[in-house]
């Protein structure tokens, strides 16, 4: 190879004042094993001074790249940033408060020289996280592998490696409503795994609250899979057997001449059912027209405030 390789890493932080430094230095330490590198932060509009110590450490780390968004975009969004305007050939992707070890990177580069263009990083533990946060995430994951026809490693989050025609790829997909997670395993092409320990958040606090997570969770569900959609009909077909069956009884009971009572009690399940299905059937149903209401409009994915440290301060993709 004439050229020296070049890897990109990408790191989102929403308010990570704690560990910005931190993960610097970390990360710095062990990607020295690597012939030459980029770190491109991107500040998804972070509110507690992370810019500020970002642009100052760029004296002492001069393979640092920063993007700064104009607010809080979200996650998924602030990853998008990073692989845009990475220019590596790999591009991997890694939170900033150290859960996800830095070290493992050059394991994962040897991986894609020896061919793979995907390498995930697979969780084997996740120390320091609450049960509940683990459950959800197990049974998120599984629902996914179920519902989507994509095919989803198990507990692999954000944190991988992507070849350079894997990242172009990735970027040609501009939709809105981002489970990257999902872009990535659609994409296909050969993959690789490692696997790690996920440790405890080094410092500060999650950014991802129950809302985001949920949000994410629906991400991931409605753009992958058109399940949810076919869930209303069987809504609808049972509630229609039902209602049919009911019809039957009555008009049965009413031949018979039996006492037969005003049924205010069938009534009332009756009503209450069909509504209770007709309003899941139309929330399911708003879903998705609220995301095709999303793309329609054609806005940026994000709003960059300001970039640092690019030779060419062209890359801003919409
Ligand atoms: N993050 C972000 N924007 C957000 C929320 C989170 O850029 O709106 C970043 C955050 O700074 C971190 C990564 O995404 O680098 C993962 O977030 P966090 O560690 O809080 O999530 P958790 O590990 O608790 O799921
Ligand atoms: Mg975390």
């Amino acid at each position: 190879m004439a050229r020296e390789e070049l890897h990109s890493i990408v790191v989102p932080m929403y308010n990570e004042r704690e560990v910005a430094l931190t993960f610097l230095e970390r990360a710095t330490a062990a990607l020295s094993a690597l012939p030459a590198y980029e770190i491109i932060v991107v500040d998804d509009g972070s509110t507690d001074g992370t810019w500020e110590i970002l642009d100052s450490a760029r004296a002492a780390y001069p393979n640092l790249r920063l993007i700064r968004f104009s607010r809080n975009f979200g996650h998924q969004t602030a990853i998008t940033a990073g692989i845009d305007a990475a220019r590596g050939d790999t591009v991997t992707v890694i939170d900033a408060d150290l859960q996800d070890p830095p070290e493992l990177i050059p394991k994962m580069v040897e991986k894609w020289r020896e061919g793979a263009d995907i390498v995930f990083a697979v969780r084997r533990a996740r120390r320091g996280e609450s049960l509940f946060k683990k459950a959800t995430a197990a049974a998120f994951y599984r629902l996914m592998r179920s519902l989507a026809a994509v095919d989803i490693p198990l507990d692999s989050g954000d944190f991988r490696l992507m070849s350079r025609r894997t990242a172009d790829a990735l970027i040609s997909m501009r939709e809105r409503s981002r489970f990257i997670r999902g872009l990535v395993a659609w994409l296909g092409f050969q993959r690789a795994y490692v696997h790690y320990d996920r440790e405890e958040r080094a410092a500060g606090r999650t950014k991802y609250p129950l809302g985001k997570m949920l949000r994410l969770a629906a991400d991931g569900i409605v753009s992958f899979s058109l399940r949810p959609l076919q869930l209303a009909a069987l809504f609808g077909a049972l509630s229609a057997l039902i209602g049919f069956g009911v019809i039957v009884y009555a008009i049965v009971e009413r031949l018979r001449g039996g006492d037969v009572v005003p049924g205010w009690t069938s009534l009332m399940v009756a009503v209450l059912f069909m509504g209770g299905v007709q309003l899941l059937s139309l929330a399911i149903l708003g879903e998705y027209v609220g995301r095709i209401y999303d793309e329609v409009r054609g806005r940026p994915l994000y709003v960059v405030h300001e970039r640092v440290g690019f030779d060419d301060e062209d890359g801003a993709r919409d």
